[in-house]
Parts: C-alpha cells; sequence; structure tokens
C-alpha cells in the first residue's frame, strides 16, 4: 500500500468513526485480536522520511480489550511518528484479524454497491392525483417489504417520506434513526430540526418540499444498546429502488443530497468526500443534485464557515429554482451576528 492509499484510508476511517459518533455511537464492538494488532508497538526506524512525513491524526486507541470497546469518546489525536507503510501494515493485520461479526460495522465493503444509471432519462411526469395514488402504492408495497430482514425485524417504522408529492425540490438522507424510526418520519431529530430551520430560512416549509431516504429502515445495532449506524452499501442498494421511485413520481426540479452517504446512495459510488464535492452541481438522471453536508455535521461543526457553506449551497439551489433571495437571505453567515 502506498502511503498516499495509506493516508486516503485513514481519512476515511477518522470520517467513518467520527460518522458514527455524530450519530449517537458510542461503542464499537472490536475483537481482541484487533486491539492487539492495533496496539502492537512498532519498531522505530532512521529511515529520513520519517521526519519530512507529517504525523497524521488517528482515531482514539481504545482503552481496554473488552469486546464493547469505547471508540468514539476521545476526538482524534495525534499518533505518534511513524511510517505511513508501517501503519498500514498494522491496520491490513487488524483488518484482517476482524471476524465476520465484527465486519459489518467496522468495514465499509465499497465494492458491494452497483452502478447506478443516472443518466437514465425519467419516465413521463403523471398529473397531480396520479402522483398521489403512485406514492400511496409505493408507501404500501415499502411498509410490507422485509427485503433486508434484520432490518425489517428490527424496525418499529418503514420511514418512507413526508412532503409534497409534486415538490420542486426533494432532500435527500441516508437513512432513519432512532428518533425517526419510533416516529415513523424522517429527520425528525436534533439534525432534523436543523434541516427544518435550513428549508425554513430558504423561505420554504417542510409541506412544499419532499424529504426522503435512502434506506427506508432504520439501519440495525444488534451490537449496541443505543445509537445509529451508518446504512451499509448493500442495504442501500437493496433499498435504492424505492427512491428511485419516489424520484420519478416527484420529478422535482432539483434534488438536495445531504451528506456523503446520500450522495452514495443516491449515485452508486463507492466512497465520496463530501467535503470535494459539495457546492458542485451533479446530475441525476437528467434531475441538477446539490451535495451538501448532512445538518448533523453543522451540529457537531458550529463554525461559521461550515454554515455559510451549506447556506451558499442553499443560494444555488434557490436561484436554481428562481425562489426570491433578500438581501438579508444572501447575507446570512458572512459575518458573526449573521
Ligand atoms: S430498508 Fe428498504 S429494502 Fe430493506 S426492508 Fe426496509 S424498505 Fe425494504
Amino acid at each position: 500500500m502506498s502511503s498516499q492509499d495509506y493516508v486516503r484510508l485513514l481519512d476515511a476511517t477518522i470520517q467513518h468513526l467520527e460518522r458514527l459518533r455524530s450519530d449517537g455511537v458510542k461503542f464499537l464492538p472490536i475483537a481482541p485480536s484487533t486491539l492487539a494488532a492495533l496496539g502492537a508497538p512498532t519498531p522505530k526506524s532512521n529511515d529520513p522520511k520519517s521526519s519530512s512525513t507529517a504525523s497524521p491524526k488517528v482515531a482514539p486507541t481504545p482503552a481496554t480489550n473488552s469486546p464493547q470497546t469505547r471508540a468514539t469518546g476521545t476526538p482524534g489525536r495525534t499518533a505518534s511518528p511513524r511510517f505511513p507503510e508501517e501503519m498500514a501494515e498494522s491496520f491490513d493485520t487488524a483488518k484482517a484479524s476482524l471476524t465476520p461479526s465484527i465486519l459489518p460495522i467496522s468495514s465499509t465493503p465499497a465494492v458491494l454497491i452497483p452502478t447506478t444509471d443516472v443518466s437514465r432519462p425519467l419516465p413521463p411526469p403523471l398529473e397531480h392525483p396520479g402522483k398521489i395514488a403512485a406514492m400511496h402504492s409505493l408507501r404500501e408495497r415499502a411498509l410490507a417489504c422485509t427485503r433486508c430482514a434484520p432490518l425489517a425485524k428490527a424496525r418499529k417504522s418503514v420511514v418512507v417520506g413526508v412532503g409534497d408529492v409534486a415538490a420542486r425540490l426533494l432532500f435527500v438522507g441516508e437513512a432513519p434513526g432512532e428518533e425517526e424510526d419510533a416516529q415513523g418520519e424522517p429527520f425528525v431529530g436534533a439534525a432534523g430540526q436543523k434541516l427544518t430551520q435550513i428549508i425554513q430560512a430558504m423561505g420554504l416549509t417542510r409541506e412544499t418540499v419532499y424529504i426522503a431516504n435512502v434506506l427506508k429502515c432504520r439501519p440495525d445495532t444488534p451490537s449496541q444498546a443505543y445509537g445509529n449506524r451508518k446504512p451499509r452499501p448493500e442495504e442501500m442498494s437493496t433499498c435504492l429502488p424505492y427512491l428511485q421511485e419516489q424520484i420519478e413520481i416527484i420529478q422535482p426540479q432539483v434534488i438536495v443530497a445531504l451528506g456523503a452517504t446520500a450522495m452514495e446512495g443516491l449515485f452508486g459510488k463507492a466512497s465520496v468526500f463530501i467535503t470535494k464535492v459539495r457546492g458542485d452541481w451533479q446530475s441525476f438522471r437528467g434531475i441538477p443534485v446539490m451535495p451538501t453536508y448532512h445538518p448533523s455535521y453543522i451540529l457537531r461543526n458550529q463554525s461559521l464557515s461550515v454554515k455559510r457553506q451549506v447556506w451558499e449551497d442553499m443560494l444555488a439551489v434557490m436561484e436554481r429554482l428562481s425562489l426570491p433571495i433578500s438581501d438579508k437571505q444572501r447575507g446570512f453567515f458572512l459575518n458573526p451576528a449573521g
């Protein structure tokens, strides 16, 4: 593994752990053998490359060898100097030691999502009564769906979506969390309230847009007492036809993809770095898609610049929809008083 690959892998791992933490995950199951591999001392080297290699940030090292090891309680810390190659080797050793029962949470089998044909044209649009009937039919099928047996067994609700079936704007998230599962509606927790604020700041309401997730059932968390987990690629690809159908019914003028996982699920991509793609228009079956940060990212990163980035994405969406934009709206989050 090259140094670059290693850094990419480490970045992805840190992002994954931070995402789990933001979703409320406090513990990750981890095998004792994995802990041993991760904690193994690394041989020192006098190779001059080591002094020029920036010390990367790494996820917290678990403190115990309990099967339920605290993995997200400490912010990322600076690793002691090591060669990336050595750390990659250590990571590979650890990865190889993971048992199948651990893999679902800690690995991202990126190749499992089939490629989505994002250029397939949409069918002719339905009239309003046809949209209502089609969405009702979809809802009935989704409520009875058991394609993902563990999720169907664990769920309280199938969270199909909410809003206007003729909306011009569709927000797409990744999956219901604990609160969404309990209430049967997407984006009703803290992140949901943040999304509602964003929608209202755009001069819209939840009733005039449509909100849906790639996955309609909450990802099960059999090894956790509470918290949520990121959907697996195969779960998203299994459920994606429902979202595809919703998009065909609604035929929104713009889609906002909330976070990297929503982008991965929607486009069938293995790995999306939201920091790289946010703000750049994409196209899904002819519909412009604006990728932006997930509201939970704003909640855990309260910096003005992140709020402004999301707001600039929304301003671009408003312009695309020819929505009126006041001077006050244009100036949101440009200064500490914004
Ligand atoms: S996540 Fe989607 S495909 Fe899987 S059981 Fe639920 S509705 Fe069915």
